[in-house]
This record gives structure tokens, sequence and C-alpha cells, in this order.
């Protein structure tokens, strides 16, 4: 199937040539045709599969017929984070290059005067997160009544951070007879929910996360243990061939920490978590996708459906707590038909989640043994804590009566470190140099379309 074959007018077709797409991804090709037609759509795709394109695509087109009133945007797309409603702007415009659109971004921490401004005069697009939405609508500054296309994009992801209720409020504004497109990387019972009560017979179209990834990224673990973790990371970044990379913790605080550590250790790299301002966020992805700095050290709330198109590894530093995210988090690697490689450091207290993970995905995950560490003891459940007055220690040391076995094993394990270290020293230089790979070894995107985006998509 082209682009040609989806019904879109000559506008659209000649951008989509500039920008070098030359087939429609399978949920293109299934939502394109639907949201012409002025379905409702409930897409289940990550973002990697390119969804964007899928609605603002078709949207540009509808939009073609007629003109936006003052103060009454004529689409609506709310997105979760500042950082992807940015990103969707930046479709509108580069799709929207040949068909006069005016369109508006309504984001926190950037000032709203301007925006306001364009509002005024009438919008045809209008994105936005949902804080600022309702900061506005509250104000009085927008009239939701003529919004013929509302997008709901990762509501998943709004679900996670605790947006339905904004979300709620604001769909309350919006008029009845209106086409709704609603995104979401899994199909929750809430995200069901919402479906049913915002949408008239949707037509869902599922592209299967746990094939979406599989292709183009190459997926390890790794064991270590608790104190361990920092250097084995680090070794681990020397010895691939890193030109950058997402480096993926649980908690905010640990960011901190790790970043606070590779920078003293001579790494190129920077942070991004929610807490941090606007500008500092913008700062940071900019400096990242311009090769500035080489390594991001994130939590999931700041990354997740960032089109961060070269990023070559993926590195866990947590293994996440819902497996759903350990899909995202590797969704950012094998993107654009380059291949990836995403690692995941494993301690004796992950084993669950990581079962968890490889029943989601399908898939066991392979060890990459010559870079695990000696595990800590498992650990010791209460009942067994009551009994035994010895705390069991963090560290790989023996008690007095393990056998000679485990003591030669635990000997190995201390030479390890210390070889790790060894290493860690003389690498730097490697890493410098790995992080400019051999500019023949990276694979453009362009005509062949990547593997995982050529999957079966099933419609009902
Ligand atoms: P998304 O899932 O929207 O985040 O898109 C992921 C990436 O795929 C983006 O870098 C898009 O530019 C790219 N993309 C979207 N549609 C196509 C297509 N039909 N052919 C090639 N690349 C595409």
């Amino acid at each position: 199937m082209k682009f040609c074959d989806l019904g879109l007018n000559e506008n659209t077709l000649r951008a989509i040539a500039e920008v070098g797409y030359e087939t429609p991804t399978p949920i293109q090709e299934k939502a394109i045709p639907e949201i012409l037609k002025r379905n409702d759509v409930m897409g289940i795709a990550q973002t990697g599969t390119g969804k964007t394109a899928a609605f603002t695509l078709p949207m540009i087109d509808i939009l073609s017929n007629g003109r936006a009133k003052a103060l009454m945007p004529r689409t609506l797309i709310l997105s979760p984070t500042r950082e992807l409603a940015t990103q969707i702007s930046e479709c509108f415009q580069k799709y929207g290059k040949y068909q006069k659109l005016s369109m508006a971004l309504l984001i926190g921490g950037e000032s709203m005067v301007e925006q306001q401004k364009i509002l005024s005069r009438g919008v045809d697009v209008l994105i936005a997160t949902p804080g600022r939405m309702i900061d506005l609508c509250d104000r009085g500054r927008i009239l939701l009544r003529d919004v013929q296309v509302f997008v709901l994009d990762e509501a998943d992801r709004m679900l996670d951070m605790g947006f339905i209720p904004d979300v709620e409020k604001i769909v309350a504004k919006l008029p009845m007879m209106r086409q709704t497109l609603l995104f979401s990387a899994t199909m929750l019972p809430e995200i069901k929910a919402l479906a049913k009560k915002f949408m008239k017979f949707p037509v869902e179209i599922r592209v299967d996360p746990a094939m979406s990834t599989a292709d183009t990224v190459e997926q390890f673990i790794v064991k270590t243990n608790e104190r361990g973790k920092r250097e084995v990371l680090r070794h681990l970044i020397r010895e691939e061939e890193v030109q950058n990379a997402m480096i993926f913790c649980n908690r905010k605080k640990d960011v901190d920490i790790l970043f606070k550590s590779f920078t003293k250790h001579g790494f190129s790299v920077a942070a991004l978590h929610g807490d941090m301002a606007q500008g500092q966020r913008t700062e940071t992805l900019t400096a990242f996708r311009e090769g500035k700095t080489h390594l991001l050290v994130c939590s999931d709330v700041a990354a997740r459906g960032l089109d961060l198109p070269d990023v070559s590894h993926v590195f866990n530093f947590d293994v996440p707590v819902n497996p759903e995210d350990y899909i995202h988090r590797i969704g950012r690697t094998g993107r654009a038909g380059r291949k990836g490689r995403a690692f995941m450091l494993i301690t004796s207290s992950d084993f669950k989640a990581l079962a968890a993970i490889e029943k989601m995905t399908g898939q066991k995950i392979e060890e990459m043994s010559r870079f695990s560490i000696q595990m800590d003891p498992p650990a010791i459940s209460k009942n067994k804590k009551r009994k035994s007055s010895k705390r069991p220690k963090p560290s790989i040391k023996l008690k007095e009566n393990e056998t000679d076995v485990k003591k030669e094993k635990v000997k190995r394990a201390d030479q390890t470190v210390a070889s790790l270290k060894k290493k860690e020293r003389k690498g730097q230089k490697t890493f410098k140099q790995s992080i400019f790979p051999d500019p023949s070894k990276i694979k453009a995107f362009g005509a062949s379309m990547p593997a995982f985006m050529k999957q079966e998509v099933k419609i009902s």
C-alpha cells in the first residue's frame, strides 16, 4: 500500500514525500482511511510505530476545508507532557507545510501571552497539556464548542500521571458531535472505560507491543549486586559501542545520584526528570538530540513518548516496576530502521519483576554474562530474620561457615570487581572513541521501512 492509496490530498502527499516516507506504517495504513471517513478511532500502539503521523496527516486533510473563529479551536489534541506536545506540533508543521494552518501550543512552563494572542485570532489546531488547558478554560479564554476532532494521545500515560479527572473536565466542554481519536500503548480496563465514555462505535486498531520492539532491539540482562550497579554500568557503557544512550532509573532521587556519579567519572551526561523547569528540560533534550551530550539519565515520566531517533542503547539501571514500562523504555532504541541494544541490570531482588517482563514480552532475555558480577544473597523473609540475629550482608562477603567452593566463587567475583576497576581506569579513552562510531555503521532511515513497523495490524 502507498500513501496515495489512503485518500490524502495532494498537499499532504507532497509534504510526506519531502519528509522521505515511502510507505505507510501499519497503524497509518489502517487509521488514516478510518479518520478520513470521520470514524472514531481507538489506536493501541506505542511510540515508534508512526502513530503521530497516523492522526496528524488525516487531520491536516480534514482541516483543509473551513476556517477557525476567534477563541474557538477546530481541533484539540491533549498530550500528557510538554515534550510530546511539542513533538506533535512539529509534526503538524512538517506535514502541513503546503497548507495554511494556524496552530497554538499550550504547555505549562512557558509564557501564555503569545499563545493567547494566537488563540484570540482563532486556531485550526490546539495542542495542549491538560493542566494548562484547564487553566485557560477556567479563565474563559478559550471556547471548545467548535472542536470537530479531539485527540487524546498516550491515554495510559495520562492515567499514570493522574490527569484523567482534568481530561474528563475538558471533554465535558466539547460538543457531542465530534470525532474522537484515542491512542494508548496499553489497553487497561480504565482506558477501556474512558473509550466507552468518550467515543462512539470506535474502530479499534492494534499494534502488538510485544512484537514491535523485537526485530530491531537486542535485549540482555546483566547480573549485579546493589553496591556494584554503577560500576557495572560504567563498564558496560565503555565496552559497548555506545553512540548515545538513555539510562532509566525508577526514582528521581536515583536519576540525580547516577547523573552526579557519571559526571564525576568524566562522562558526557545529562539528567531529565519531571521536577526540572521546562526551560532546562528543553535545553537538555536539544543538547541530547544534537549529540552534544551522549548519555541521558532519566525517569519514565520524563522520557516516555519522546522521539529521539538516534539512541543506540537503552540501559535499565533499575528493573521497571510495570512490565509495560520496559516496552516503552526499550522502544527508545531500535527506532527508524536502526539496530538497537537494551541492557537491564538485575539484582537478587529483581527476579520477580524480570519474570513479569518476560511473560509480557513472551521472550526470555539472554544474560550477557561477561559483564555480570556476583549477586547479593536473596533477601531473607521476615520470619527467617526473627530466627537469626544476624542481618544479611548486602555485600558479596561470606559468613564463616561457607564452603570452600563458595569462597572460591567469591574470590573470583572480587577479582572481577578489581579488574573492572582497572579496566575502567584504562577505559576512559575507549569510551571517548566509541561515542564517535564509524558513520558507515549507522543505517539511515528513509526508503527502507523498519521491520517492526511492518507487522500485521488487527482491526475489528
Ligand atoms: P511515532 O510513533 O509517531 O513516534 O513515530 C516514530 C518515528 O517514525 C518518527 O521518527 C517518524 O518520523 C517516523 N515515521 C512515521 N511514519 C513513518 C513512515 N510512514 N515511514 C517512515 N518513517 C515514519
